[in-house]
């Protein structure tokens, strides 16, 4: 019994609905063998968090990077177990080398960040059911433990006791609102302009909020967290693969280039000292058009990364695969199993366009980038 998630703040809509239809009819399975017929593509799936999924009246930190409750997410593995072929991106890559065909219905599971619920929830239900998924992780955040920017502005916006948000690095001078779903609305608002400007600017106006609401981020509870290297040992000694996603989480298509080479370069030396040298992906972070370019695409080739991930919604076709710009299907929290099912299936119509999760009612009002 597939129960829709309903608490989110985020209903299910017609995507969700559909889904779950297509997939209580049992019609996917042949939709399924049908478009692997006609058409073979890899897919890979983009979470974030696993997480029991919140209050957001209460939950003080960005519930958008939540991507499934445990419970979800064992169902949603059971389910690529029973239909498709679980991979490691190492194995794409392999046969990316070899010349030779995917399986029509190779899936690989990824995760983006480095979230310590990586390690304390997902690692043990993939473990359990042997699913295998690669790990992009900021090398920076996993050496400071500190938590990552973009979730720790939000949160400061939903505590902040300020009665202004004042940010002239976007334009951006607004009452704070009194509600914390006003303030969501807001801080992802924040997020989108920010993601315009110079990824330095961006950590520098990071830094001043901290600075002047005397919220700093060395003092964020643990439910933000990153992953040890300890624990990202742990995983790797247990089969799982790990990938950059830069140093300190910056947009490289909006660093300067010896920035860019650092956020590249290091990351991946990181991973190698602390690894071993064989971990050679890389996920964009942010991921979406904004965020890489021909420029750091070269930077990545050059750094002897042997495939990239983008955040763009979408699949990617045999035999003319992108291996620096792989487009993957964001899970979202609110995926029932049905209309996760029915996005395997039916990937085109049924996943998630990118940047839809971002609420721009009053983006107008709010900053003119
Ligand atoms: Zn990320």
């Amino acid at each position: 019994m597939v129960t829709q998630v309903r608490d989110s703040g985020r209903p299910a809509g017609l995507r969700g609905q559909l889904g779950e239809l297509c997939h209580s009819t049992g019609l996917l399975g042949s939709v399924q063998r049908l478009r692997s017929w006609l058409r073979k593509d890899l897919r890979i799936l983009a979470y974030h968090r696993i997480t029991p999924l919140p209050d957001p009246d209460t939950y003080e930190f960005d519930m958008e990077l939540i991507s499934a409750s445990p419970q979800g997410f064992r169902e949603q593995m059971r389910f690529i177990k029973q239909h498709y072929r679980p991979m490691h991106l190492s194995e794409v890559a392999a046969a990316l080398n070899a010349g030779k065909e995917l399986p029509a219905d190779a899936v690989v599971v990824t995760f983006d960040d480095g979230y310590y619920d990586n390690y304390q929830v997902a690692f043990p239900i993939l473990r359990e059911l042997g699913v295998p998924a690669t790990f992009f992780v900021s090398t920076g955040h996993i050496d400071s433990g500190r938590p990552f920017a973009y979730d720790w502005l939000v949160h400061m916006i939903l505590l902040s006791t300020a009665e202004r948000l004042v940010l002239p690095e976007i334009n951006l001078d607004i009452a704070i609102p009194p509600t914390r779903a006003e303030r969501r609305v807001l801080a992802a608002i924040v997020l989108d302009c920010m993601k315009e400007i110079d990824a330095l600017e961006q950590s520098a106006m990071t830094r001043r909020l901290e600075q002047l609401w005397s919220m700093p981020s060395d003092t964020a509870p643990p439910d933000c967290l990153p992953m040890t290297w300890d624990q990202i040992r742990e995983m790797h000694a247990a089969g799982y693969e790990f990938g950059s996603h830069g140093v300190h989480h910056r947009m490289l298509s909006k660093l300067p280039q010896e920035e860019l080479d650092y956020e590249v370069r290091h990351s991946r030396e990181t991973l190698d000292r602390e690894l071993g040298p064989s971990m050679r992906h890389m996920s964009y972070p942010v991921g979406g058009a904004r965020a890489f370019d021909q420029r750091v695409i070269e930077t990545t080739r050059g750094a002897g990364f042997e495939l990239a991930c983008c955040y763009i919604s979408g699949t990617n076709p045999q035999p003319h695969i992108n291996r620096y710009a792989l487009y993957r299907l964001a899970v979202e929290r609110n995926m029932g199993t049905g209309w996760f099912a029915a996005m395997l299936a039916m990937p085109s119509l049924m996943s998630y366009p990118s940047g839809s999760h971002t609420e721009l009612a009053i983006r107008g009002e709010a900053c003119s980038h």
